[in-house]
């Protein structure tokens, strides 16, 4: 461990290039190496603050088997600085397999602060801060993202998701079914760059402002969605509610919840006592 070197995990710009700091600049003179995910975008970026070093190529594809030949080099006293393409390493990008193994081969890690885009969105979104839950990325298959919201339906917590530009109407679009059109959300667009964007509503209303114009779904983007506030009633999504209303006017109230149960993967006794204390 002590002539080993060390690993530097370090935060660049997420837009703004003079969001660096000046310790990340510091250790990026120092260190032998530079990980990376994409050697060109990066070689670019410190190029512009007059830095010039070896790249080490380290994306989502090949971490689990470059990791290991980064721990040998840094056993024999290689200084590693980890950058992704923006922001902090680890958080939705490559890093974490080879900080686990770093930690578990005794090589010291050292985490460098700065831009993450989550946080920075969070902090202007006037939405509850105290309590947040990150999500990264929601499922790009309709009947998947609708599961992983079905499971995000009771959080109380703020719900932080990062999202682009092709899916986020279609994934307002799901928030709105499961979650209900109600719900608070934020969208936070280009954080830092020249067309910087903080957009709050219901999540009915802002689909259907974004919808209007597409300049408005642009760009990087985080999706901020206030947590679930209101009691247990909640606990099924509305329109697992409203369908279980309609079809209770048709058939009988057990028939009723064991059709929605189905549909839904609710289960039936719990919607039936839902509807038996909701619906006389
Ligand atoms: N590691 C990065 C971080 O610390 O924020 C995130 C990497 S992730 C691959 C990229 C996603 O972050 C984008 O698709 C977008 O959702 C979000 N993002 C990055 N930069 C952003 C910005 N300037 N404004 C809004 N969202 C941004």
């Amino acid at each position: 461990m002590t002539n080993s070197g060390i690993l530097y995990i370090v935060a660049t710009p997420i837009g703004n290039l003079q969001d660096i700091t000046q310790r990340a600049l510091d250790i990026f003179a120092q260190v032998d190496l530079i990980a990376a995910e994409d050697t060109r975008h990066s070689g670019l970026l410190l190029s512009h603050y007059g830095i010039k070093k070896p790249f080490f190529a380290l994306h989502d594809h090949n971490e689990q088997q470059k990791a290991d030949l980064l721990v040998e080099k840094l056993q024999q006293g290689t200084t590693i600085a980890l950058i992704s393409d923006a922001g902090t390493p680890l958080i939705s990008d490559p890093g974490f397999h080879l900080v686990r193994k770093c930690r578990q081969a005794g090589v010291k890690v050292v985490p460098l602060p700065g831009a993450c885009a989550a946080i920075t969105a969070l902090c202007a979104s006037g939405i509850a801060s105290d309590r947040f839950c990150f999500e990264g990325f929601l499922p790009a298959k309709n009947k998947a993202r609708q599961d992983k919201l079905k499971n995000l339906l009771k959080e109380d917590r703020t719900l932080i998701f990062y999202e682009s530009t092709h899916r986020i109407l279609d994934t307002l679009a799901d928030v709105e079914l499961v979650l209900g059109a109600d719900r608070y959300v934020v969208l936070a667009r280009e954080i830092t760059k020249t067309w910087e964007t903080i957009s709050g509503d219901s999540v009915g209303n802002l689909r259907q402002w974004l919808a209007e114009d597409n300049n408005r779904t642009k760009g990087e983007m985080v999706l901020i969605i206030e947590g679930n506030t209101t009691q247990a009633e909640e606990e099924f999504a509305p329109q697992a509610i409203k369908a279980l209303q309609l079809i209770s006017q048709e058939l009988p109230l057990k028939k009723a919840a064991a059709i929605v149960a189905e549909l839904y993967g609710y289960k039936k006794n719990a919607l039936y006592q839902y509807g038996l204390d909701h619906f006389n």
